[in-house]
């Protein structure tokens, strides 16, 4: 028996023989050509013919794994269009005489640096996008026809370097039990895609995967990252048994839709999804969503490259608001800064960004830029229920300001006879300064929706980016906890609604005591809703428990 460690990238249990395939694209040798001309034709041929396979696949997405996960075959046409990769290879083939095949090749290369070079993990990950689209095009310029993984056959677990989106796409959910490579990373898209294809994973293995044998029967363990190679009888035994319970908790989660989420002794919590775009939603309301907690609005200002117009931030809205159909959606005011850049809006460098010029801080010095999504958003309030709220707030004249704010764009609609509507109006706790504060703020707010991502980081001064210190980041931290407490309290006490919506929403280890705190909203990605749900339906707040922070 051997047992490797890695992470567990998709939750489940495989139990199978293992088969390696070789999907390495082989890197191109550097060549020159003569005729640059011809070798800019080719490469437009080689483009364009990838722009169509990508489409085909993004069809097929649509119809097996939902428009949401779909959207990734989009964004690699895009990334074939656009103007810079294009020119950049042109340029290379027109220049130094490379061939068609090299340039793409460096070019894909050198995009995959710029964006494995970011700070936010998200655009981290566009860097294996970008290795994914330009090896499609080197392929088809040699004439090799992609590494078909349609084509496998009999039950196994695929073991590989690395897996492209476009072939974890393409893995038939019958034949491949599930799947193992020595690279990767949970937030990449063949993870995602895994997640909601379903299919157990485990990634990150190094040169552990190289201690396997093609034909070795093994139990690969997704909810811990763990392989075991061999295993004894009485081991696969227990994996069979807990392969099946998994399989009866996935049915039982689908039996959920429609519950209420009430605790045992009648507390309704509602559980709400966290979104990043509009199309979002689907996923949301196909896991019974009770409304949408966090709606982050970045989004525009990043897939537009500049500032969304006013209408076109009023339609992304209202899209939201129309198919949530009534339920409410909490949109956050944009939160630029730190991690989170968008390509048209230059901000200066700065030494500490987290701790520098981000979100609400932006939006009430550049005024104009605040105004127009506010307008945005009332005018969209009319087509649901709308609830708006502030991040990294600190202090009380900057909720008032942006009140203000509000009251201004309102007054300019009202006088300019453009129809608006009535909207919640709340803060993120996500400062240490603001759960102190709580108290003063909970007048002057509807709500309270906690983001422990930030309060995490900056409760305990430990960078939410920084791997090397990843082990202390923890949203159980008593010191964390207690500020949750702080501020569900005030909110209590002022009659006013306080949910969570950082990572920590979906830590089961955390519902109940969330909910003893006074919490009443917890907004998880979609994917978990019905799981929380399963959570809340299990919890008796009216039983006498030890207090979680008197231990602390
Ligand atoms: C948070 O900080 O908890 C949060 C939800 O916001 P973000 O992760 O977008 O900073
Ligand atoms: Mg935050």
């Amino acid at each position: 028996m051997k047992r490797l460690t890695g992470i567990g990238a998709s939750r489940g249990v495989a139990i199978g023989k293992v088969h390696f395939i070789d999907n390495v694209v082989k890197r191109v040798e550097c060549d020159t050509v003569v005729d640059t001309v011809l070798e800019m034709e080719r490469f437009e041929e080689a483009r364009l013919k990838a722009i169509e396979m990508l489409e085909e696949l993004h069809q097929k997405a649509k119809n097996t794994v939902g428009p949401e996960e779909s959207i990734i075959f989009e964004i690699h046409q895009l990334l074939l269009r656009d103007n810079d990769y294009v020119n950049s290879v042109h340029e290379l083939i027109a220049k130094s005489h490379y061939s068609a095949a090299y340039a793409a090749q460096q070019t894909g290369e050198r995009f995959a640096q710029m964006f494995s070079a970011m700070e936010d993990a998200y655009l981290r990950e566009r860097s294996a996008d970008m290795i994914d689209i330009s090896s499609r095009v080197v392929r088809l310029l040699q004439g090799e026809a992609a590494y078909d993984v349609s084509q496998i056959k009999g039950q196994i677990i695929i073991a590989a370097k690395d897996l492209l989106p476009s072939e974890t796409i393409q893995l038939d959910r019958d034949r491949v039990l599930g799947f193992v490579t020595s690279g990767g990373s949970q937030v990449s898209h063949s993870s995602i895609l895994a997640r909601t294809m379903g299919i157990p994973s485990v990634i990150g293995l190094g040169d552990q995967l190289a201690e396997l044998v093609d034909g070795d029967m093994i139990v690969l363990d997704g909810f811990n990252g763990v392989l075991i190679a061999n295993p004894p009888d009485k081991l696969l035994k227990d994996y069979h048994c807990k392969q099946a319970e998994y399989q009866l908790y996935r049915e039982r989660l689908q039996t959920l839709k429609g519950v209420p989420s009430r605790t045992q002794d009648g507390v309704e919590i509602e559980i709400y999804g966290n979104i990043g775009h509009p199309s979002d939603v689907d996923s949301v309301l196909a896991n019974d969503g009770q409304g949408v907690g966090l709606f982050r609005t970045e989004f525009l200002y990043m897939e537009y490259g500049g500032i969304p117009s006013e209408q076109t931030q009023f339609e992304a809205y209202r899209s939201v608001l129309e198919r949530m159909n009534g339920r409410r959606v909490v949109v956050r005011t944009l939160d630029l800064g730190a991690d989170k850049a968008a390509p048209g809006i230059s901000l200066p460098a700065e030494e500490n960004p987290a701790l520098g010029y981000r979100a609400l801080r932006i939006c009430l010095k550049e005024q104009a830029l605040f105004k127009t999504q506010l307008r945005a958003l009332l005018r969209a309030a009319l087509y649901g229920h709308l609830a708006i709220m502030f991040p990294m707030v600190i202090s009380l004249d900057e909720i008032r300001q942006a009140k203000e704010l509000v009251e201004v764009c309102r007054e300019e609609l009202e006088q300019e006879g453009i129809p608006y509507g009535d909207m919640e109006l709340g803060i993120m706790i996500e400062t240490p300064a603001a759960a102190l504060l709580s108290d003063l703020f909970a007048p002057e707010v509807d709500f309270f929706s906690i983001g422990t991502n930030d309060l995490t980081q900056y409760t305990l001064a430990v960078d939410r980016m920084n791997m090397k210190v990843g082990d202390l980041y923890d949203p159980r931290n008593p010191a964390v906890l207690r500020l949750v407490q702080i501020a569900a309290e005030s909110a209590r006490r002022h009659g006013i609604w306080c949910g969570v919506c950082g990572e920590s929403a979906a830590d089961r280890r955390l519902t109940e005591h969330y909910l003893r705190m006074g919490v009443t909203e917890l907004s998880v990605t979609p994917a978990s809703i019905l799981e929380m749900r399963e959570k809340v339906l299990s919890i008796n707040l009216s039983t006498e428990k030890e207090h979680f922070m008197s231990r602390v």
